[in-house]
C-alpha cells in the first residue's frame, strides 16, 4: 500500500516547504525507500510558463517537457524520483480538467461543483502519482495555510485519508516561529493559530516542523506540542542555515524526523545512508581553490530566475572541491558601464537563457569580452543565440547580424524561428519543449565533457541558429559541436582556438545534481579554476606564460 506525506505551510510564505519536502524525499530514499514527488499550486495559471520570474523565479523543465515551478528542481536534485507532468498542478489545470470532462457531459448534467467534483479531481492527481511502483508520494501544498486560494487542496487531501487509509497518510506542517528582538524570545502564536486553521478545515498535523534563526527549548517545543495537540517529539526545529541548503536534510535527521516519519507510516526500513550528503557537505568545507563567476542575466537582481544554473555552478564546484563565488550581473548594467569595469577579476562568465530584448545588447557585449580575453565561457539557450550574433557582428563582419525575436526585419536574422514555430499563436507550452537527443562532434570540448557522442537534453525554445549561415561561421573558426541526430538543429557551438568557449541550445542545468554534477559545468568550472591558477602563479611568477590565451 503506497504511504502519502502532505506538506502543507503556515505564517508566511517563502518559508522553505520545496526544501524541506525534497529534504524528506532524500532521507526516505536514503533508507532504501522509492520515493515519488509531488506540486500542487493554488494559483489559476494553466500555463507555468508564461509566468514572470519576477513573481515565481524560474521555470522548471521536465524531460517531457512540462514546464513547471522551480520546487521541482529541488525534488530533481535532492532525489531520484522520477518526475513528469502528474507531478505539478496548478489549480487552473485542475479546473480546466473539470470543465473539459463537464462540456464533453461526462457529469451527465449534475451541477458542477468544489465539492466533489474539484476536489476528486485533486484526488485523483495524488492518487495517479501513487499507483505507481513506489512506496511513499510526498505531495507538496504551495501556498499558506489560510489562502482562499488553497482551500480546495486543503479539502481534497483532508478526504484522502477516507479512501487510502489512515494509517496510510501524514500530514506535515512547516511553520516559522519568529524571534522578536524587542522581547528577546521565540514567538509560537504564530504557529499556534496556523495549526488552529488547519484543525478548522479538518486537519490535525501529524508533525511539525518549526523553522526558526535560534534553537527551539524543549519548553518552547512542549508549549506548542500542548498547543497544536501534538506530542513533544513531533515538534521538529528546522533552525535557519546559512552555510548551504544541503545542510536542511542533516539537520532534519539529528532532530529525528525521518524516524518519526517511517514510524507513524509503520515502515520498516533500513537505516540511512547518508554518506553521499556527507561528502557533498564535506566538499563545501573544505574546498581547495576558490574562484568567481559572473553570470550575466536579464533578471540578475532576482536571486530566484537563474536558481538552477546558481545550483549547478555549486554542484561544479563541488566536483573540483572549488567554492564558487557568483557574482549576480545585470546585462543592461554592462550596456552603460561596460564589460570591463564589470568583468574584469571573474574566472569565467555564463550567459544564461532568457526572453525579450532588455540587456541583450550587454549580454553580447559580455561575450566579446569573454571571447577576446580567453576567459571561459558558458553560453545558455538565449546565452548561446548571443553568442552566434556576437560572432556574426565581430568576427564575420555581419554588422546587423541579430536574432529575428529582437529584429524583425534583420538583413542578417543568423538566430531565427524554429520551422516548427510558423503556425504557432498561441504562448503557453507552444516552445520546442523538454528532452532532445543531440549528436556531439567528434573533436570537441563537449564529447570531452559527455564521455560519449550521443546526448539527451532538456530544451526550451521558439528560435534556433540559422542554417543558412553555417557554412560562413565555420569558415571563420565557429565549430558546430552538436546537432540535433537528423543534423537540422545546431544544439552546440564552441570556438576551438578560444580555452573553453561552449554555447548550448539547450538547458544542461536542469539535469544536474549536487552528488552529480553535470559534465559541462564541472567542464566549466575545470577551466575557470584552471585560469584562476595560471593567473595566481602569474602574479606571484612574472616569467610564468601569459594569462590570456
Ligand atoms: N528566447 C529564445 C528562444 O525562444 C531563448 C529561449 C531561452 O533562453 N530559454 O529561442
Amino acid at each position: 500500500m503506497t504511504k502519502h506525506i502532505f506538506m502543507t505551510g503556515g505564517v508566511v510564505s517563502s518559508i522553505g516547504k520545496g526544501l524541506t519536502s525534497a529534504s524528506i524525499g532524500m532521507l526516505l530514499e536514503a533508507r532504501g525507500l522509492k520515493v515519488r514527488m509531488q506540486k500542487l499550486d493554488p494559483y489559476i495559471n494553466v500555463d507555468p510558463g508564461t509566468m514572470s520570474p519576477y513573481q515565481h523565479g524560474e521555470v522548471y523543465v521536465l524531460d517531457d517537457g512540462s514546464e513547471t515551478d522551480l520546487d521541482l528542481g529541488h525534488y530533481e536534485r535532492f532525489t531520484h524520483s522520477p518526475l513528469t507532468r502528474d507531478c505539478n498542478y496548478t489549480t487552473g489545470q485542475i479546473y480546466l480538467s473539470v470543465i473539459e470532462k463537464e462540456r464533453k457531459g461526462l457529469f451527465l448534467g449534475k451541477t458542477v461543483q468544489v465539492i466533489p467534483h474539484i476536489t476528486d479531481e485533486i484526488k485523483s492527481v495524488i492518487k495517479k502519482v501513487g499507483e505507481q511502483d513506489v512506496d511513499v508520494v510526498i505531495t507538496e501544498i504551495g501556498g499558506t495555510v489560510g489562502d482562499i486560494e488553497s482551500l480546495p487542496f486543503l479539502e481534497a487531501i483532508r478526504q484522502y485519508p477516507l479512501i487510502a487509509g489512515k494509517e496510510n497518510c501524514l500530514f506535515i506542517h512547516l511553520t516559522l516561529v519568529p524571534y522578536l528582538k524587542a522581547a528577546g524570545e521565540l514567538k509560537t502564536k504564530p504557529t499556534q493559530h496556523s495549526v488552529g486553521q488547519l484543525r478548522q478545515i479538518g486537519i490535525q498535523p501529524d508533525i511539525l516542523i518549526c523553522r526558526s534563526e535560534k534553537p527551539i527549548s524543549r519548553d518552547e517545543r512542549e508549549k506548542i506540542a500542548l498547543f497544536c495537540n501534538l506530542a513533544p517529539q513531533a515538534v521538529i526545529e528546522e533552525r535557519d542555515k546559512d552555510f548551504s541548503i544541503y545542510e536542511v536534510p542533516l539537520s532534519l535527521v539529528s532532530n529525528g524526523l525521518d524516524e518519526i516519519i517511517v514510524k507513524r507510516l509503520g515502515l520498516t526500513t533500513q537505516s540511512p545512508n547518508l554518506e553521499p550528503i556527507n561528502e557533498v557537505l564535506h566538499r563545501l568545507r573544505n574546498p581547495k581553490h576558490e574562484i568567481s563567476i559572473a553570470v550575466v542575466g536579464k533578471y540578475a537582481e532576482h536571486k530566484d530566475a537563474y536558481k538552477s544554473i546558481y545550483e549547478s555552478l555549486d554542484h561544479a564546484g563541488i566536483h573540483h572541491h572549488a567554492q564558487i563565488r557568483i557574482g549576480r550581473i545585470q546585462s543592461a548594467d554592462i550596456e552603460n558601464e561596460g564589460p570591463e569595469c564589470l568583468l574584469s577579476g571573474y574566472d569565467g562568465i555564463l550567459v544564461p537563457g532568457g526572453f525579450g530584448e532588455r540587456g541583450v545588447e550587454g549580454k553580447v557585449q559580455a561575450i566579446r569580452y569573454a571571447r577576446e580575453r580567453g576567459v571561459p565561457f558558458f553560453g545558455i539557450c538565449l546565452g548561446m543565440q548571443c553568442a552566434v550574433i556576437e560572432f556574426g557582428r565581430n568576427v564575420i563582419g555581419l554588422q546587423r547580424a541579430h536574432s529575428s525575436e529582437f529584429d524583425k526585419n534583420t538583413t542578417d536574422p543568423v538566430i531565427c524561428l524554429l520551422d516548427e514555430q510558423r503556425k504557432v499563436t498561441q504562448v503557453g507550452g507552444t516552445m520546442r519543449l523538454g528532452s532532445q537527443q543531440a549528436s556531439l562532434h567528434p573533436d570537441s570540448r563537449s564529447i570531452l565533457a559527455y564521455g560519449t557522442s550521443e546526448i539527451a537534453e532538456r530544451h526550451r525554445h521558439r528560435y534556433e541558429f540559422n542554417n543558412q549561415y553555417r557554412p560562413r561561421f565555420e569558415a571563420h573558426g565557429m565549430r558546430i559541436a552538436g546537432s540535433s541526430p537528423d543534423g537540422k538543429l545546431v544544439e552546440i557551438v564552441e570556438l576551438p582556438d578560444h580555452p573553453w568557449f561552449v554555447a548550448v541550445q539547450f538547458h544542461p542545468e536542469f539535469k544536474s545534481k549536487p552528488t552529480k554534477a553535470h559534465p559541462l559545468f564541472a567542464g566549466f568550472i575545470e577551466a575557470a579554476i584552471e585560469r584562476h591558477l595560471r593567473l595566481v602563479s602569474k602574479s606571484t611568477d612574472p616569467s610564468a606564460e601569459p594569462a590570456n590565451y
